[in-house]
């Protein structure tokens, strides 16, 4: 582990994070005016002007104000399901038995609504030049599973793949796309916005991401049909009649108007943080240019968000790294370092880092689940990577990847710490 003596943790007081909220003012104005009105609830004015704005930014028709990016991806699933096997028996989940294909390299969010709807993912493993689900693999899943009619697809850490290419795909064999845009607001695919490519997309403003309401989320879709049931269902599936009728499951799951009130606020600043992570993304280009690193890849035609900056080490420069269910274990080596090793010594500095998305095929919660590659399966081979020869390329960016302190208020002196620790990880 590398520890520069003038930089023990006592002289770092200020911790440095992986992504903070950052607040400005006008967040706290709305939420007062939602206080001062008494719109203490989920109706008000921040609510319908934060729909106005999301569907705008993203580019869609109309966006649904939610209490979380994974209450409108379970909405998603629940439309989607709904459009194309129709409505299921009322104790039957809207996608029950069916095969979804799913990305493998990402948040377990961005799935488990699949499975709260009775489905069962399917993983289609990472394309190695996007970190992104790979379209080839998804093509090669469709010709294995030609029945499966949903795929659910995000872009990593605002770092875009081809969505695009993807949305193709399914509508070559006649298959519904959810967005997963979580990470990726603002961020655009030849000049599209992330969240429009999607049949059914979802955002989130949680804590972390690059515009927050300490929580929240949007789905957002062109269907006004569609966008009318999201919203009922997400205040309990009321009926329009004087009493509390119902015809189907309900969901608590609608946006607060205080929480709106941030979220409002902060859209004024989408592109300012935009601006100030593309700064971290490139001192961390430009500080370990000479190192055996690459950093996020950016794929032709797409203009990143660049959430979050993480890097990938070479793999003739890793020294031996070894993972359990929960723990790990590395052995030191001279010109040589892993991604346990960096961030022990960046957490010796009171900075923030953390491993690359474990692949939902690596979790044992999804261990029996098919994961498919450009060769076909690859169930039953996931620790191949080790022994090298079988292409698993989601578990072997695992094994190299980092995400780095990619916090926008980070001052350029607290990132060139971080980059003197890195460095020296590979001395
Ligand atoms: C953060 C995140 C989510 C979940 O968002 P919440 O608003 O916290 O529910 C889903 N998918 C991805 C890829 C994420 O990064």
């Amino acid at each position: 582990m590398f520890i520069p003596e003038n930089h023990k943790i006592e002289k770092n007081p200020e911790r440095i994070w992986l992504s903070s909220p950052t607040m400005h003012g006008p967040e706290f104005e709305y939420m007062k005016e939602a206080y001062d009105t008494n719109w203490m609830s989920t109706v008000g004015k921040n609510i319908n002007e934060v729909e106005k704005i999301a569907a705008e930014k993203a580019e869609v028709k109309y966006a649904v104000g939610l209490s979380a990016c994974t209450a409108a991806l379970h909405l998603c699933v629940k439309l989607a399901g709904e459009r194309l096997y129709g409505k299921p028996a009322i104790s039957h989940g809207a996608v029950e038995g069916k095969k979804v294909f799913c990305s493998d390299m990402t948040f377990d969010a961005t799935l488990n609504p699949v499975v709260y709807e009775g489905g069962i993912p399917i993983f289609i493993d990472t394309e190695r030049e996007s970190w992104n689900m790979d379209p080839v693999a998804l093509e090669k899943a469709f010709e294995m599973y030609p029945e499966v009619k949903l795929v659910i697809s995000a872009e990593l850490y605002g770092f875009p793949g081809r969505m695009d290419e993807i949305k193709r795909v399914c509508e070559k064999h006649g298959a519904l796309l959810i967005e997963d845009a979580a990470e990726a607001m603002g961020a655009t695919i030849d000049g599209r916005q992330c969240g429009s490519f999607g049949d059914y997309a979802a955002i989130s403003y949680n804590g972390n991401k690059i515009i927050t309401g300490s929580s929240g989320g949007c789905l957002l879709t062109n269907s006004l049909e569609d966008a009318n049931k999201a919203r009922k269902w997400s205040t309990q599936s009321r009926e329009n009649a004087p009493w509390y009728q119902h015809e189907e499951v309900g969901y608590n799951y609608r946006m607060s108007n205080v929480i709106a009130g941030v979220v409002r606020g902060q859209y004024e600043y989408l592109e300012e943080h935009i601006a100030q992570k593309k700064a971290v993304y490139e001192r961390y280009k430009a500080g370990l240019t000479d190192l055996p690193v690459k950093m996020n890849p950016i794929v032709e035609g797409t203009e990143p968000n660049y959430w979050l900056s993480s890097l990938i080490i070479d793999e003739s420069a890793m020294c031996k790294q070894v993972r359990g269910e929960t723990d790990v274990c590395y052995m030191p080596e001279h010109g040589k370092t892993c991604p346990t090793e960096i961030l022990e010594s960046i957490s010796s500095i009171n900075a923030e880092g953390r491993p690359i998305w474990k692949p939902m095929h690596m979790q044992p919660m999804y261990r029996m689940h098919e994961v498919v590659g450009r060769d076909g399966s690859l169930r039953c081979r996931t620790n191949a990577y080790i022994a090298g020869g079988v292409e698993d390329i989601g578990a072997d960016i695992f094994q190299r990847g980092v995400c780095l302190p990619s916090d926008n208020k980070m001052t350029a002196e607290e990132q060139e710490l971080v980059i003197e620790v890195i460095r020296g990880c590979f001395e």
